[in-house]
């Protein structure tokens, strides 16, 4: 039977949550720092530990069958490859970013600047989108020093927080792209049966990552004015209780308006409300 290799990276940002996500799935796999390569016990897998750069590549040349890679590491190395699910971390957008005192206001005043990046491939076609030409530095790493040294005027980094950029006396300027990690496939990958059964099971991770289990109590009066605040995947279940006139509900609500909706459900008269992560939703 064929193995299937997916390559992740080996230490960094994405490392981590990668390793978290496959584990959620059920694979079995020893998470060594020092191996490149980590056989999965229970799914006919491989997990290759690369730099993320290299990822790309990789997939594409058919080397892994699959990657975990941030989309900005996608798109700059230009590779023909299959996207087969966005993953929700790694959240962060590449900005163009200036110093505090800096008179840069529009995208026209970058022309003639000079801008600091390790991403020449993406900033150079947003600069020829915008129609702004401005000399882009590519280096290799610590951007957000380069105005400071007096190397650029301008720099073009990832961001998240903001927080390095604050700390450098450097503002956001303009953003060229926002960015998370994605399993991406070899090319026609996401026809085969295993590939299929992967991505299966990680959407049914992050499915039950976006919703928690619900359990509440009501008096029957309540109970309309509590299901209309649940229009749930499905009806929620309605349980009697020991207690007369009063019922459990069941039910899955999205993560995203949990509190709004918990505090909607209290004055709409529930009492002793249960939240509990769910693990995995397969439809
Ligand atoms: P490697 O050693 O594997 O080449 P790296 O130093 O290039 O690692 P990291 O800094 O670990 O990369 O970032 C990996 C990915 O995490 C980025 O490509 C990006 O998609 C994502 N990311 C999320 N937030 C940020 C952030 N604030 N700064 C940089 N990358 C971020
Ligand atoms: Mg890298």
């Amino acid at each position: 039977m064929k193995t299937l290799k997916i390559a992740i990276q080996k230490s960094g940002r994405l490392n981590e949550k990668s390793v978290e996500l496959l584990k959620n799935c059920g694979l079995n796999f020893e998470n060594y720092k020092s191996s490149l390569i980590s056989p999965v016990s229970n799914f006919p897998l491989e997990i290759l530990f690369l730099r993320d750069d290299d990822i790309p590549e990789y997939v594409q040349d058919g080397i892994a069958d699959l990657g975990i890679v941030g989309e900005n590491v996608i798109r700059e190395t230009e590779v023909k490859v299959s996207y087969l699910q966005r993953l929700g971390f790694g959240k962060c957008s590449l900005k163009i970013a200036v110093p505090n005192t800096n008179e840069i206001e529009s995208l026209a005043d970058l022309n003639g600047k000079s801008i600091a990046t390790t991403y020449p491939v993406i900033l150079g076609k947003f600069l020829k989108e915008n129609n702004i030409t401005a000399d882009i530095r590519t280096i290799s790493g610590s951007v957000e020093i380069s105005p400071g040294l007096g190397l650029s005027d301008a720099i073009c980094d990832l961001v998240s927080t903001g927080g390095t950029l604050k700390s450098n006396g450097l503002k956001p300027f303009a953003d060229v792209m926002s960015s998370e990690a994605v399993l991406i496939g070899r090319a026609g990958s996401e026809d085969e049966d295993l590939v299929k059964e992967l991505i299966q099971r990680i959407q049914s991770v992050l499915r039950a990552k976006e919703t928690k289990y619900v359990v509440l109590n009501v008096l029957k009066d309540n109970l309309s004015a509590i299901l209309a605040l649940l229009p749930g995947v499905k009806s929620p279940s309605v349980i009697p209780l020991a207690e007369e006139n009063w019922v459990a509900v069941h039910t899955v609500i999205p993560e995203r308006d949990f509190w709004d909706r918990i505090s909607q459900l209290k004055q709409a008269g529930a009492q002793g409300i249960v939240v509990m992560p769910i693990e995995k939703i397969i439809l």
